[in-house]
């Protein structure tokens, strides 16, 4: 099959198995040189790229249906940061071959999140190359609505979704076993590591959490990269520092079985879980809990945001006795951080 054969066969017919587009704000989707929009007068749109490679964000050998869910999940992961509601998505991709059964697996991943959150593929790229995937999410959002990094005020509770460290210690795991080292864990942690793993390949994006967080949260991000870092970055650009209570932390229970620090570094400097880091005033936290209830996510309120001069931008995480942890033992767990 050519190029147009193939865009026709695996994503137009895609696109449209989430019904036609005659969605508001899409005028005109895939086929022609661009793709229209028409956005609201009292609307921002939101929009963001994430590129997805093969050996740097996944493993060499993922399933392809997982490739294309998580593609587009990592997107959609964004907007939810932004509390924008997701619309429509470009896709850019280099494929190796027309491999017929990876495209009919990597389409059915990535429509099945499309699907799930009504968000249209309205255009995109396809060459050959290694294989590489870049998508651009399109999101709308009210005016000044947006659950911006630099909104973070001082007396703020720190709040995370779901729970922590699972997904890195997948990535810890199938890199052990890559280097032919000894494997980190034995048979008998099997079963827990197939649960973190498909916590690596399919996160939930927090759309929904991300929507209601709206005039509740003074900030919020998502976790790509791990609580310490994506923390700091609400830490420097809001110019507050922020103390996290490590004993309140989310722990993945698929990790509660390793030695506690290592649980804590997982928690504290493994990325992929893509659950959403949020602050916001202690007079929401009624809301809060009232929304873990209605969209069935737990939320943990695991630290506050403080002002401490020259330490703005600063994270600082505390023991159960609220004692900073010691700076060798965080510098320690960053060291880590890129277990390749
Ligand atoms: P052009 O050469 O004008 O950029 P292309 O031949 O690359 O157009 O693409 C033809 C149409 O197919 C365009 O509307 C483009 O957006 C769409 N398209 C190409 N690749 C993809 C893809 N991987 N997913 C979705 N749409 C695609
Ligand atoms: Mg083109």
């Amino acid at each position: 099959v050519g190029e147009f054969d193939l865009i026709k066969h695996y994503f137009v017919q895609g696109a449209n198995s989430i019904g036609p587009i005659n969605r508001e704000p899409i005028t005109l989707g895939i086929g022609d040189d661009c793709a229209l929009l028409a956005p609201l007068i009292d609307e921002q749109w939101a929009v963001s790229t994430d590129m997805f490679i093969e050996g740097r964000h996944f493993f060499a050998g993922t399933a392809a249906y997982d490739i294309g869910y998580k593609a587009l999940a990592v997107n959609l992961s964004d907007l939810a940061a932004m509390g924008a509601k997701p619309i429509a998505f470009t896709l850019a991709l280099a494929l190796p071959d027309n491999n017929p059964l990876f495209l009919q697996e990597f389409s059915r991943g990535l429509f099945a999140l499309a699907s799930q959150h009504n968000c249209h593929l309205i255009g995109g790229d396809t060459t050959r190359g290694p294989l590489n995937i870049c998508i651009t999410v399109f999101g709308s959002i009210a005016n000044d609505q947006a659950l911006r990094r630099d909104r973070a005020q001082v007396g703020d509770d720190v709040w995370v979704s779901g729970s922590l460290g699972a997904a890195a210690w997948a990535v810890r795991e199938q890199t052990a076993r890559l280097a032919s080292l000894e494997a980190l864990s034995s048979t008998l942690q099997n079963g827990l590591l197939e649960a973190a793993q498909n916590k690596l390949l399919r996160p939930t994006p927090r759309v929904a959490l991300g929507l209601a967080l709206r005039g509740v949260a003074h900030s919020a991000l998502d976790l790509s990269d791990g609580l310490s870092g994506d923390l700091a970055h609400i830490a420097q650009s809001s110019m507050v520092a922020i103390e996290i209570n490590c004993a309140c932390l989310p722990i993945s229970p698929e990790i509660a079985h390793l030695l506690p620090d290592q649980q804590l570094q997982l928690a504290c400097v493994g990325g992929d879980d893509y659950e959403l880091a949020f602050t916001a005033p202690r007079s929401a936290r009624a809301t809060i809990e009232k929304l873990s209830q209605s969209l069935d996510t737990s939320l943990s309120r695991i630290g506050n945001v403080v002002s401490q001069n020259k330490n703005n931008g600063a994270v600082r995480f505390l023991d159960a006795a609220r004692k900073p942890l010691a700076a060798e033992i965080v510098a320690q767990w960053h060291s880590f951080q890129h277990f390749s």
